[in-house]
């Protein structure tokens, strides 16, 4: 399958003030080269601790801003190379759904021009085929047509979520980032979601990122997955793969250390996760993950193991992995 998206070489560095002064500002490397690519009608999961660069990353993938360096390719086509006004076109193709509307828009808005709000920002709509268009999105997501003229203080996250699902599909997207989208609904809420982004998956071609810290929803949910530190992928692996054969010493001990995640394939003890990660201010030489891998050794600080498939469809970064005879006997 050609990638629908394919992220190629990403960095992202941003100045921030140095704690305690007023005028020295230091470099904060939050994405450190990322390239991997989302396949059509797939759901792609990227997880990893706070502080990892997921949210700049999701902001990325979304370009609300571009890369220092690199770039993303949309079917086929360079967003750095777009203009302003392609831009906004082709931006209804990809989206990220709003955490909560509800917040983000003015408190008197009814739920009915929440939705037209973002066909309007694109361009002059007759009336009455807003309100056609707007009341399909909303049978769609599962909103009664009732609550179009409704204020949405009186509605449940899980319907909010809907009416922030409806402003996405009114644009027939390709491609929805879901940044922690489900982690706030309870379980039957989730559920209940889950089940929507299936359904109009078949039924409108969609592919999905999710961004969320919460493996058990992760697994649940996503076909394949990357895991994040420290600016870098680590490790990307289908479903099965990354939580049955980790491979990367940092996701085993993020699955043995996640509370909510069942039927592990080792037990906590097994690989404990000590310590913070690393600075993104200082970031040092070598692996990004040495400071904390029970595994490392000379190489690891030396050297940045770069990102490869060991199994078919598996790619992790680890020096261990890359001559296992090597890296047996020097882990030794
Ligand atoms: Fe650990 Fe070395 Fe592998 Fe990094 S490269 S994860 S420090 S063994
Ligand atoms: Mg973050």
């Amino acid at each position: 399958d050609e990638p629908l998206m394919r992220i190629q070489d990403a960095h992202r560095t941003y100045l921030a003030r140095k704690r305690g002064t007023f005028n020295t500002y230091r470099n904060i490397q939050a994405v450190r080269g990322v390239s991997f690519d989302i396949l059509p009608r797939e759901n792609f999961g990227i997880v990893g601790e706070s502080g990892c660069g997921k949210s700049t990353l999701t902001r990325l993938l979304a370009w609300l801003e571009a890369p220092d360096k690199g770039d993303i390719v949309l079917g086929g086509v360079s967003l750095r190379t777009l203009s302003a006004q392609q831009l906004i076109d082709k931006r209804g193709e990809f989206q990220l759904l709003l955490q909560d509307p509800y917040n983000a828009l003015p408190p008197r808005t009814t739920v009915g021009r929440m939705i037209e709000e973002s066909l309007l920002i694109r361009g002059r709509v007759p009336a009455r085929i807003l309100r056609e268009r707007v009341t399909a999105a909303m049978r769609e997501v599962g909103l009664p047509a009732r609550l179009y003229d409704e204020l949405p203080n009186a509605l449940s996250t899980g319907e909010r979520q809907r009416i922030s699902i409806a402003r996405a599909l009114i644009l027939s997207p390709r491609l929805l980032i879901l940044d922690e989208t489900l982690s706030a609904l309870d379980q039957r809420e989730q559920a209940k979601l889950i089940e929507l982004f299936s359904v109009l998956q078949e039924k409108n071609d969609l592919t999905y990122v999710f961004i969320s810290h919460d493996l058990a929803m992760v697994r649940k949910v996503c076909t394949r997955i990357a895991v994040m530190y420290l600016g870098e992928m680590v490790e990307i692996a289908d479903n099965h793969d990354l939580f049955f054969k980790p491979q990367h010493p940092y996701t085993k001990a993020l699955l043995s250390a996640a509370p909510t995640l069942e039927d592990k394939p080792f037990k906590p003890a097994d690989y404990l996760l000590e310590g913070e990660p690393p600075s993104p201010i200082d970031i040092p030489p070598g692996c990004s993950f040495a400071s904390r891998c029970p595994s490392a050794f000379g190489r690891c600080r030396m050297e940045t193991p770069r990102l490869r498939e060991h199994r078919p469809g598996s790619l992790a970064a680890c020096h261990l992995l890359d001559a296992p005879a090597n890296g047996a006997s020097a882990a030794a």
